[in-house]
């Protein structure tokens, strides 16, 4: 289907997601993730095969994490809740469901979404994509009070940010990333990575905070849809979005289908 059409489609179907709209309209392509929550921190660059249990952040780090959102409920409690959202945008793309969503902390809601969009511009990654609507569409994270804003925001991804994204995450000043399949994980299945893992990158930060990371977010549903982008890759190999092949539920179900 033409991309106006399916622009028009994502207004319908996600009313009162402005957000989504300005995403097809400039991508195509983004991508989403969960699984349960599982934290990681201790020393970068350990991995060992193994799931990290723990969550964690640099030493000092601070987040919104347990403020009181204006709905009267800590962001902190919902965790599943916005992964799922992220897994709802990695669907839109089921060759490469990397899909990712920003979480105003203050007032508990999604701003922000994406999903790999790599056919049209490989640096389209699902958290690039969410970050760049952020940027694109909220005034107030221009000038000089964009910083303080960066800091009320959290991402939430499908899988752990490669290399580019977590230090694009680390420049805007978002203080917790969550993500569902550890880059371990993706690199057990065969999956095309950086073998940096995210916690790396922070450390090597030399300014501000670094960012807090918390990995294993439903991962058990998006190992599986990562598992599944395989055969969905060998099969098809193109832009899901591009050629209207994704096969939408929630949000996605309201989407034509050519
Ligand atoms: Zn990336």
């Amino acid at each position: 289907m033409g991309l106006e059409r399916r622009r028009t489609a994502a207004r319908r179907a996600a009313a009162g997601l402005a957000a989504l709209t300005g995403l097809l309209a400039v991508a195509a392509g983004a991508r989403v993730a969960q699984g349960g929550l599982r934290s990681e921190g201790g020393p970068a660059g350990g991995r060992g095969g193994t799931p990290a249990p723990e969550v964690t952040g640099a030493p000092g780090a601070t987040t919104a994490a347990g403020a009181a959102t204006a709905a009267g409920r800590p962001y902190t409690d919902r965790h599943e809740e916005y992964m799922r959202a992220a897994i709802e945008m990695g669907k839109l793309q089921p060759s490469n469901p990397y899909g990712a969503v920003i979480v105003n902390t203050t007032t508990g809601e999604v701003v922000c979404r994406g999903v790999n969009n790599h056919a049209n511009n490989p640096t389209f990654h699902g958290e690039m994509q969410a970050i760049n609507d952020c940027a694109r569409t909220w005034p107030q994270l221009k000038g000089d009070g964009a910083k303080a804003e960066w800091a009320k925001l959290v991402l939430y991804t499908t899988a752990e940010p490669c290399p580019m994204c977590m230090a694009a995450i680390e420049w805007c000043g978002m203080p917790h990333m969550y993500y569902g399949t550890g880059l371990w994980e993706l690199e057990k299945m065969g999956l095309h990575q950086i073998d940096v893992e995210s916690r790396y990158i922070s450390s090597k930060k030399n300014f501000g905070t670094p960012c807090q990371i918390t990995g294993g977010i439903l991962s058990d549903i998006t190992n599986k849809m990562f598992e599944a982008s395989k055969n969905h890759t060998a099969n098809h190999r193109h832009n899901c979005l591009e050629h209207g092949h994704a096969r939408p539920e929630g949000l996605l179900e309201e989407l034509p289908r050519d």
